[in-house]
């Protein structure tokens, strides 16, 4: 220390002075050393060269750039599919393209929700006894869908012609050839003639909108406006598949019959997998919109139309390879819906066709398809087609809210004797065994759904996946609570699956997933209905009877309590999380393009058009571009 601060102090007085006095300060001591400075061993501190100055450069020019990596291209995107941790200049190849799974709960509208919801939450113990004491706005909790962060009131309207919904703008719809003939009738679209719309005053926002119950003075408000021109399976399927407003029926194709391309295509045009499942047959209105375009939900293969022309049925576009990979559903020719939704001759072609892995009601079917999935290679591996349904219905066997399948299949029939079946043996049974047979032999929704992830996920290129619950609208169609809860919840469970498997496979950023209806059906809850559910089954409440004591009623009026009401224009709910969200975000109250005109929004929702657009951006992998459909 003491040494310092007397160097320090002789430097401040040298300082002054040193213009004049630096020769005689400055240490004259010769260093010898090299003072090349452009040597290898130049020393700084060297004051006379001693001639050892050398020069590596001949040897040192090469090595730096051994050890540096060599320059390759490819993706340097870390949040891309395809990044490349190796590469050091980009390509412009990343691929930021989101796997999509779309689930539809046919006919699941707000209410259908809401009963389900509120049916859980009493089971775990809520002491609620009235629906305020749950929820009567928001998206309400009790299921795995309403955890989802987003949610929105969708528009599910359709196009309307000449006064009908299911007319086109082809002279001839009646001649069910989607594409051959150019003779359309002598109009234009026009947004304002040719769409039936949905307006809040006539119908109020949701089923809990307090119009519905009290008509505060207003002059406008009718409750039976949600049931005109009420859109269809097929149309609204079509709708969310490919981003283009149509008319009751089709399939796959636009207001002009023309084939319309959907996400299917896209996912399919970029190598993604592809995947769908439904309790519903194959072959049905929802799972058909995702690889046929044919302009009638009706044509469910050759056999079912009688002035067909080859290939223009539903099943023949299945059959066309289109990139499915993996499609399971109902329908299987052996149970006893025969050859209605499937042809017995497709299942024949089927079985002799390599290209597909063909699964069919059997012991053990949920592990056998477990199987089949896992061990599936998206590139390069037959596609697999699985046909279930249980003996006595066209679905799989469902649940009642309770989550017994007690009212399901031929369990309820016995006395009708044993069903037909062509390849499964159905002697004399009890109730319990059929039962338990039809659980064995066929995979649930949710283990549907296992299987397209387990299929799919080690795609390079992620997948696109549509799951689809056909039973909740058919619970619906039969004015059964019980059904319906217990449909809602399988359908839940599906979810609960896919939102675990996203938190265990990329995340949010990675996936996106839309959970929505494709149209509503006319449902009431009374207020004292979580009180009632409490202390009567749901069996018990849909059985009816007293309508003080059902906790609801099907259509607008306790009067009618069966109305044989059926799907509303209502807007339904979406529950949605991941991908390209902020496009549904951003779309509410607005506005869309169709076959070149421009749609006004409804104040404070989002279309079906959104959703498509939002499920288009992601597949395609850009979220900052809302995707052009052209008309
Ligand atoms: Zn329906």
């Amino acid at each position: 220390m003491g040494r310092s601060i007397a160097l320090i102090l002789v430097l401040m007085m040298l300082g002054p002075m040193a213009g004049c006095i630096n020769e005689e300060v400055t240490p004259t001591i010769p260093k010898p050393g090299c003072t090349d400075s452009t040597a290898s061993n130049f020393d700084p501190n060297a004051t006379e060269n001693d001639g050892t100055c050398f020069s590596e450069n001949a040897s040192t020019t090469v090595e730096p750039e051994e050890l540096e990596p060599s320059a390759s291209e490819g993706c340097t995107d870390i949040n891309a599919r395809n990044f490349d941790v190796n590469a050091t200049e980009d390509d412009g190849s990343c691929n930021f393209s989101k796997n999509v799974i779309l689930m539809i709960g046919d006919g699941m509208g707000w209410e259908m929700v809401r009963m389900a919801a509120i049916y859980n939450q009493v089971m775990e113990g809520n002491q609620g006894n009235l629906l305020s004491d749950f929820y009567t706005e928001g998206k309400g909790s009790g299921l795995a869908m309403q955890e989802l962060s987003g949610f929105q009131s969708v528009t599910t309207y359709s196009t309307i012609v000449d006064g009908s919904t299911r007319n086109s703008l082809r002279e001839d719809t009646g001649s069910n050839v989607p594409t051959a003939s150019e003779d359309y009738r002598d109009i234009e679209f026009d947004p304002r003639n040719n769409l039936v719309r949905y307006n809040i005053e006539l119908g109020g926002t949701t089923p809990w909108d307090s119009r519905y119950f009290s008509n505060n003075g207003s002059t406008s408000f009718d409750p039976m406006y949600i049931t005109e021109d009420d859109p269809d399976s097929a149309q609204t399927a079509t709708t969310l598949m490919t981003g283009v407003k149509t008319f009751k029926g089709a399939v796959g194709v636009g207001l002009y019959e023309r084939p319309r391309s959907s996400l299917t295509n896209v996912a399919s045009d970029n190598g993604m997998c592809l995947g769908v499942a439904s309790n519903v047959p194959i072959t049905h209105a929802t799972p058909a919109s995702t690889y046929a375009k044919v302009n009638s939900r009706d044509r469910l293969h050759w056999d079912s139309i009688s002035s067909s022309r080859a290939g223009d049925d539903i099943l023949s576009w299945f059959n066309q390879a289109n990139g499915l990979d993996i499609m399971l559903g109902t329908g299987n020719p052996n149970t006893h819906v025969g050859d209605h939704y499937v042809h017995s001759s497709y299942l024949d072609s089927f079985e002799s066709n390599e290209n597909h892995t063909l699964l069919l009601n059997s012991p053990g079917a949920s592990d056998l398809l477990k199987s089949a999935a896992q061990s599936h290679d998206s590139e390069t591996d037959a596609r697999i087609l699985g046909l279930y349904g249980s003996i006595g219905q066209a679905n799989l066997p469902y649940s009642g809210a309770n989550g017994s399948f007690e009212q399901s299949g031929w369990g309820l029939n016995l006395k009708n004797g044993p069903p037909s079946d062509r390849s499964r043996d159905y002697g004399p049974m009890t109730k319990e065994e059929y039962i338990a047979k039809e659980i064995d032999e066929n995979p649930s929704l949710a283990d549907m759904t296992d299987a397209i992830l387990d299929a799919c996920d080690e795609d390079n290129q992620g997948f696109f996946a549509t799951i689809e619950s056909g039973d909740i609208d058919w619970a619906g169609h039969s004015n059964n609570i019980d059904a319906l809860i217990g449909a809602v919840n399988d359908f839940d469970k599906a979810v609960e699956n896919v939102i675990k498997w996203i938190g265990e496979n990329g995340g949010w950023e990675r996936n996106m997933l839309v959970v929505t209806a494709d149209h509503d059906h006319y449902l009431t809850l009374t207020d004292d209905f979580p009180n009632l559910i409490r202390s009567n089954s749901a069996l018990d409440l849909a059985m009816g009877g007293d309508i003080e004591h059902m906790g609801h009623y099907w259509g607008p009026s306790k009067s009618d309590p069966y109305g044989s009401q059926s799907h509303t224009n209502r807007p339904v709910p979406v529950f949605y999380q991941g991908g390209c969200s902020q496009i549904i975000n951003q779309s509410v109250g607005e506005g869309f393009d169709n076959y070149g005109q421009y749609v006004g929004g409804v104040s404070g929702f989002v279309d079906q058009v959104h959703l498509h657009l939002a499920m288009r951006a992601a597949l395609i992998g850009d979220c900052l571009h809302i995707p052009v459909v052209y008309g």
